[in-house]
């Protein structure tokens, strides 16, 4: 089955604007895959849907073969998320920003404290964990959210434009991060981006978004032979 299937996704928001005519997508377990469009098209709205941040207005979601209508709360255990906006409480420390996150998940303290210092460590955030949300860069605070989202161990990570905003090495890192639970993890990562050098660098499929609307659905290794 596959990690994420879409289907006959509408999203119709509560001024009339129709940001979603009623998309299909499928992405398959271990893909590295990009919704790429420009600002407007429906990314953001369709991960919304998908994380139920969004309330569809009609069609089907399903997640590793879970109805997310039947059972949002069994299908978000294989969900991690990072949002494009920077949405945790900046006067936190790093350190419990990820073990609240991990409690969430009903995992244990015991549990939680290797995990969180691994990918805290890996992410370049260890150093930091004492101190408060506030004074990391923005880098720093989307790579948090990056450690936040991956501490229950999802099967599915979806992240929002992960680099907008993030100088071009630092970017480079992150792309070498997420290559590496793709590739040793077996993590399926979807991510939205308006960069299509960031799309063909790092992922292995691609759907093209504009105004609600999938136009192109295909391998990068295809779409690339066209250009
Ligand atoms: P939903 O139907 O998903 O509940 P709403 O239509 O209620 O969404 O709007 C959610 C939030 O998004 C509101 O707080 C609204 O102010 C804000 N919003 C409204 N218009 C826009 C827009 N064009 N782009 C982004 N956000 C918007
Ligand atoms: P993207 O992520 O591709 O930039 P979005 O999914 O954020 O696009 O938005 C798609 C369209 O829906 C845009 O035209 C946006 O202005 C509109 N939109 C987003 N949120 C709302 C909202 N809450 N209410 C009304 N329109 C919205």
């Amino acid at each position: 089955e596959p990690a994420l299937s879409i289907r006959g996704l509408t999203k119709v928001y509560d001024n009339g604007f129709h940001a979603l005519k009623g998309i299909d997508l499928d992405v398959q377990q271990g893909d590295f895959f990009a919704l790429l469009g420009p600002n407007g098209a429906g990314k953001s709205t369709t991960l919304g849907a998908v994380c139920s941040l969004v309330q569809k207005t009609s069609g089907k979601i399903t997640i590793f073969g879970i109805d997310t209508d039947r059972d949002f709360a069994k299908a978000k255990y294989q969900l991690g998320v990072v949002p494009q906006e920077f949405n945790f409480n900046q006067f936190e420390k790093v350190l419990d920003i990820v073990l609240a996150q991990a409690g969430y998940y009903g995992m244990t303290r015991r549990e939680a404290l290797p995990r969180a210092e691994k990918l805290l460590t890996d992410l370049g955030l260890w150093d930091k964990r004492n101190g408060s949300a506030r004074m990391l860069s923005g880098g720093m605070k989307r790579r948090l959210m990056i450690a936040r989202a991956l501490m229950h161990r999802p099967k599915l990570l979806i992240l929002d434009e992960p680099t907008a905003g993030v100088d071009i090495e630092l970017r480079r890192s992150m792309w070498e991060y997420l290559r590496r639970i793709n590739r040793d993890e077996g993590t399926t990562i979807i991510l939205t981006t308006h960069y299509l050098e960031e799309a063909e660098s790092l992922c292995r499929n691609i759907a093209i978004i504009n105004h609600g609307d999938i136009i192109r659905n295909t391998s990068v290794r295809a779409l690339l032979k066209e250009l």
